[in-house]
């Protein structure tokens, strides 16, 4: 049985005019995607196309994110308006991780604020498609409020997570540095000694630098 809500909503998916929701600015990442993708196995597969966000001053929180591209090939990655999320695969207008997608995306556009539910983009034309039976909105209602608190048990979690990313790679690199014979080590010291300083890519991102996933 159907019956007319506030709320009514059918993605387009493929046939969509305006993916708004791969071209939003920020596509969150939660640590239960983290979980859920290592459950089922994609973790490796997905985890190159997500980045930590460090803060860049003391009212920013961490943040846990897909990774942009730009949408057209002589687009600057950075700019909003040329962007997309990683996985966003514009040929076919579709998502390449369709099978497991970040919780934001199953809940969008649908978001809860903590305080009720709100459109986070009222150009999705999915919008009023489709008729939403009442046992369908209390399930998108329910993901939605899933989705909230996951976001802020990552928040939370972050600084831990990210401090823990960092010293795992220390460690790996001062690892490296014993097994170096004294001839490799004397050549690496000379590369480094002519090398300017540069970000290495690691999945980790500090918003104070220019970086291939920078928002
Ligand atoms: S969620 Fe909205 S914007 Fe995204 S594909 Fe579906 S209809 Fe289009
Ligand atoms: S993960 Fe897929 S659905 Fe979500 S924003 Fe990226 S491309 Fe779009």
């Amino acid at each position: 049985m159907s019956e007319k809500k506030k709320y009514s909503f059918k993605c387009l998916e493929q046939n969509c005019t305006n993916r708004v929701c791969c071209t939003r600015p920020h596509v969150s990442v939660t640590i239960g995607d983290l979980a859920r993708w290592s459950a089922q196995g994609y973790l490796d597969h997905i985890l190159p196309g997500v980045t930590i966000n460090v803060p860049k001053s003391e009212g920013e929180s961490f943040s846990m994110e897909t990774i942009r591209k730009p949408l057209n090939g002589d687009g600057k990655e950075g700019e909003s308006a040329g962007d997309a999320c990683i996985f966003f695969h514009k040929e076919s207008n579709a998502c390449t991780i369709r099978y497991s997608r970040p919780i934001s995306c199953r809940t969008f556009p649908l978001l809860y604020n903590g305080e009720k539910f709100v459109l986070s983009d009222k150009s999705c034309p999915g919008i009023g498609q489709g008729e939403v039976t009442k046992e369908a909105l209390k399930e998108a209602r329910d993901l939605a409020e899933q989705e909230y608190h996951e976001r802020m048990e990552t928040v939370a979690a972050l600084p831990a997570v990210y401090a823990l990313i960092m010293s795992h790679m220390l460690r790996q690199s001062a690892e490296a540095m014993k097994n170096l014979s004294e001839e490799d080590r004397k050549k690496l010291e000379e590369i480094m000694s002519k090398t300017p300083a540069k970000e290495e890519n690691t999945g980790v991102q500090d918003d104070s630098q220019e970086g291939a996933s920078a928002n």
